[in-house]
């Protein structure tokens, strides 16, 4: 009788074993597959993304986004550093005003369409029109803003022209000072040839504060900065 009640539990210690290990190897795979998807992820939105003519937004690019109220909405990444940068910049005497943030693809096909009719109304053909304001503007796909990293800030009350904005005491102000909250004027006067856009000193990007300090100790665009540290 003992032989016969020993067998069967000798046969399941086995079982349960390789049930065992089967559920350990399940549980690796899964968190082998998330873990992958989430460094992928990470990768596909780090602040370093650069968007320019040859680098399109990516379709499926999505992240965390928080409203900043007058329907301005940026990266909740660069939240905390954009308000300390605007409240400095009011303390020293600017007057900061932001007019544009994360722009949805709509929203740029829109503000492109619109300001491409607007050239051609004042007698340039389609052609000259769409070369003169891809080094003002991009495509939809191409800008920055749909990063929700990119924003325009003016000077209150004046309008967004490098003659209006360049000398006031807000432009002076973020051009000195905007890297010690990691952002960049991404469209510098001396960088022109690289970026392929013309000077604007309303366009800041954020990129954080370690790759801004670099970036301003070394005077380099975000396409030269990329191609030296990050190039693959
Ligand atoms: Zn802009």
């Amino acid at each position: 009788m003992e032989i016969r009640t020993r067998q069967p539990r000798a046969k399941k210690k086995p079982l349960i074993l390789l049930a065992v290990i089967l559920l350990v190897v399940l549980s690796l795979v899964f968190l082998a597959t998330r873990l992958h998807v989430w460094v992928q992820e990470k990768e596909k939105t780090k602040l370093l993304t650069l968007v320019d003519r040859e680098h399109p937004v990516e379709d499926d690019y999505n992240v965390k986004f928080t409203l900043l109220g007058e329907g301005q909405m940026v990266d909740s990444r660069c939240v905390d550093d954009l308000e300390a940068m605007l409240a400095d910049c009011r303390r020293a005497g600017g007057q900061p005003e932001l007019t544009a943030s994360f722009r949805t693809w709509g929203a740029q096909e829109r503000a492109w369409e619109e300001a491409l009719d607007e050239l051609i109304k004042a007698g340039l053909s389609r052609e000259a029109a769409e070369r003169q304001l891809e080094r003002q503007m991009e495509l939809p796909g191409f800008s920055e803003h749909q990063l929700g990293l990119a924003v325009d800030l003016l000077h209150q009350g004046t309008e967004q022209s490098v003659e209006q904005q360049d000398d006031t005491a807000t432009i002076r102000w973020l051009r000195e000072h905007c890297w010690r909250y990691g952002f960049i004027l991404r469209y510098p006067a001396d960088k022109t040839e690289i970026t392929g856009k013309d000077y604007r000193p309303w366009h800041y990007r954020y990129v954080g504060r370690d790759a801004a300090a670099q970036i301003r100790e070394l005077n380099l665009s975000l396409e030269e900065y990329i191609e030296m540290f990050y190039a693959s």
